[in-house]
């Protein structure tokens, strides 16, 4: 099978024809017909996340149709294969519906071989069926950039007022779902990022600034998805009290000092971490009630350090997906 592979962080993924992989046990192996590039990708690919496996297809927004079928999905079946790979299920969090903080938990396209490739083996107790009326394109985002801004849109509570800080693939996904939750959305760009300000306002933002300047009111709120420490107590400045920071990305850069002030009033700094099957079954199934659109730009495999490249640059209006099927 063709694939895209990771030698060693930092150096450009290499195209590469490697052995097809066999299902293991619990697992299927699924023909890939598209696989969102997420940040976390470029996390992996840039060295900012430890140890992952070398040589190393990366990928975990995966949509694609089962070959070598299991116990859940036949033959045909149209499978999304996400970021959690695996857990043991028998520690303290996965007992405990706290599978996403396994401490031996594996992830697709990390620790596992993901999507940038033709197949992919998944064990088949963390694939998801994707909602039909998604095309293979549209539905990859909903995988990782859907799903994780699921959670921390969960984990943001009630909050009325909502300010997204890095308006990309997952908030451009999360200002929809909460739109339709009847919340108000601001939508804070890289500075002077004009595109992103009026991408996020045709998606229902209210608002759309640069991260650096206070939005016109209080949020009650704020999800921060761009990998930028400072943006902390910056929208800790930006919350009403009793607000919530939630802290959706995997990798950030370190966060300033700051003065109590921000933090007093009960406001409270979280991250969110990885998914649970339950963030992903729920999800799936409100994204085509809201109904969620994602908005894709579509790279062949073979192209996937260009894909990387904008994601990086900020280039990218919606999510970024390789099209891998028709690619071939
Ligand atoms: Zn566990
Ligand atoms: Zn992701």
């Amino acid at each position: 099978m063709r694939a895209m592979v990771l030698d060693s962080p930092g150096a450009p993924l290499r195209e590469a024809e490697l052995a097809a992989p066999a299902a293991g046990p619990g697992q299927v192996v699924v023909a890939v017909d598209a696989c969102g590039v997420c940040r976390t990708d470029l996390h992996v690919v840039d060295g900012e996340l430890p140890d992952p496996k070398l040589p190393l297809v990366p990928g975990h927004q995966i949509v694609g149709r089962v070959v070598e079928p299991g116990e859940r999905f036949a033959a045909g079946a149209r499978v999304g294969i996400p970021w959690l790979g695996w857990t043991d299920g028998e520690c303290r969090y996965c007992l405990s519906g706290r599978e996403n903080l396994c401490d031996r938990a594996r992830f697709t396209g990390y620790h596992l071989d993901g999507g940038y490739a033709e197949l992919v083996a998944a064990d088949e107790r963390f694939c998801f069926t994707v909602p039909e009326g998604y095309e293979d394109l549209q539905a990859a985002p909903l995988l990782c950039a859907g799903l994780i801004g699921y959670r921390s849109l969960r984990l943001a509570g009630d909050a009325e007022r909502l300010g997204l800080y890095g308006f990309g693939a997952s908030a451009h996904i999360v200002t929809q779902v909460a739109r339709h939750q009847g919340r108000r959305v601001f939508a804070f760009t890289r500075a002077e990022d004009e595109r992103a300000q009026a991408f996020a306002r045709e998606l229902g933002a209210e608002w759309a600034g640069d991260a650096s300047q206070r939005p016109p009111e209080e949020l009650d709120a704020a999800i921060i998805f761009a990998p930028v420490g400072e943006l902390v107590p910056a929208a800790l400045a930006a919350v009403a009290k009793g607000g919530s920071v939630v802290c959706a990305g995997i990798h950030m850069s370190d966060i300033p000092s700051f003065p109590y002030e921000l933090l007093w009033g009960e406001r409270v700094v979280r991250s969110v971490a990885n998914l649970t099957r339950r963030d992903g079954e729920e999800f799936l199934v409100l994204a085509p009630r809201v109904p969620v659109r994602t908005e894709v730009e579509a790279f062949p495999l073979a192209a996937a350090n260009k894909a990387l490249a904008r994601l990086r640059a900020g280039e990218i209006r919606g999510a970024a997906v390789l099209q891998v099927s028709a690619s071939t």
